[in-house]
């Protein structure tokens, strides 16, 4: 079998270079190719040596995920499920505002982690995706969006670790990469406009502050422990102490950063005011002066079997009152593209019932055609700002 080239980052792709006999610097050649301009087809690098493109034709291939399907929501939002093989699939989600495009990405089929108001923690665990997985996402969306937005211009100015699967628990496949969307010949993403999103891995986030300081959300969804060990069955292996103190040691690395806390507000059950007042209480033992924090509300997104309900806007916001009088930066998360099922938890890769998911795919498989259609999103609102940022 040969090599997927985009399982490396430009330190992996310099040493299969240098394993064909090649120069470094051949290497970011290709690397630009790839990522920059989107090629998979050996013969399109015209700048390479035709003795190379022959060589790698032998030895490499450049290989996105076949799409099983593509939604688009009322409001600009794109869900595309992938194909892993073996009956898996995964999605990743495009959310284009004013301001910027951001790429929600997942990171393994399933989650081992089990959170009780996750949907793709009552899926289960499939298996972790390859860091060719993670990163074909973003090549294929960043380059059909840029193919149907008709523009050399990048379109995807943020990534986060936020879709299926707990991106710590992958972590040999999560740096590399990180590390191609960091890559001023990859992605050139700023470290703060890529987040990984963790339930709380604590020894992996030390480690990513070594091998790559991105930005960190937290979901923390409770204040104490005896509440989220039951929302977060990983809780009871790194309590919230060990947590908050594993973020006051990420932030040594990162200065001028903060640490985002998720917080998905379920309808009596982490919602009431004792409940923000103990996440203040939380907030200001931590860190020196207090965590340097900022805590995002998210409204639940009900999913068939959670059980659980949203809880109503008006205790969404006295919630985030009591946290903003006492100096906390809060915010609501607007929910996007729910009509599509590609809201924050409702990700499933669609293989609820996993007894006919084989033979769903080869339906849709032969329907894709017709399925991908593309819907211009207007130009201002998918185009990145200051990617510089
Ligand atoms: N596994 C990682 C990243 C993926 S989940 C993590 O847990 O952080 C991304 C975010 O969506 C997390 O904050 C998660 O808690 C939140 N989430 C999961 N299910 C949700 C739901 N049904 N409604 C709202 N947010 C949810
Ligand atoms: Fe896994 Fe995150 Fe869902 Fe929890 S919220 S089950 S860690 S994907």
């Amino acid at each position: 079998m040969t090599a997927n080239l985009l399982d490396f980052d430009l330190e992996g792709l310099a040493v299969f270079c240098e394993g064909l006999g090649e120069k470094r610097f051949r290497a970011t050649q290709l690397f630009r190719w790839i990522h920059q301009r989107g090629a998979s087809d050996f013969d399109q690098m015209s700048d390479l040596a035709k003795s190379l493109r022959e060589k790698l034709k032998t030895t490499a291939h450049i290989a996105a995920l076949p799409v099983l399907t593509q939604h688009i929501s009322a409001d600009g939002t794109i869900k595309w499920l992938f194909d892993v093989g073996d009956g898996n699939a995964v999605e990743s989600v495009f959310i284009p505002e004013d301001d910027r495009g951001t790429l929600c990405v997942s990171s393994q089929a399933g989650c081992a982690v089990g959170c009780r108001f996750c949907s793709t923690g009552h899926q289960g665990f499939s298996r972790n995706l390859s860091t060719a997985e993670i990163l074909a996402q973003l090549w294929f969306a960043e380059h059909f969006l840029r193919k149907h937005l008709n523009t050399e211009e990048r379109v995807i100015s943020n990534v986060v670790m936020m879709g299926m699967g707990e991106p710590l628990q992958n972590y040999s496949a999560l740096v590399p990469a990180l590390k191609a969307m960091l890559d001023d010949h990859g992605y050139g993403l700023s470290r703060r406009r890529v987040t990984v999103s963790t339930s709380g891995v604590v020894p992996m986030i030390d480690r990513l502050a070594q091998d790559c300081p991105v930005a960190l959300a937290v979901s923390l969804h409770a204040p104490n422990d005896a509440l989220r060990d039951v929302l977060v069955p990983l809780n009871r292996k790194y309590p919230i102490d060990e947590l908050l103190q594993a973020c006051e040691r990420y932030l040594a690395h990162a200065p001028r950063d903060f640490i985002t806390f998720e917080y998905c507000m379920l309808d009596g059950v982490n919602d009431q005011p004792e409940h923000a007042r103990q996440l203040i209480e939380l907030v200001q033992r931590h860190g020196h002066q207090g965590l340097r924090c900022k805590f995002n509300l998210i409204p639940f997104n009900p999913f068939p079997a959670s059980g659980l309900h949203r809880s109503p806007q008006a205790r969404v916001q006295e919630f985030a009152k009591t946290l903003l009088d006492a100096g906390i930066v809060t915010t609501v998360r607007k929910t996007r593209g729910d009509d599509i099922d590609a809201a924050c938890g409702q990700l499933a890769g669609d293989v609820r019932d996993r007894t006919r998911v084989q033979e769903r795919m080869s339906t849709q498989r032969q329907a894709q055609e017709q399925v991908i259609r593309f819907t211009p999103l207007s130009s201002s609102s998918a185009s990145a700002k200051d990617p510089s940022q």
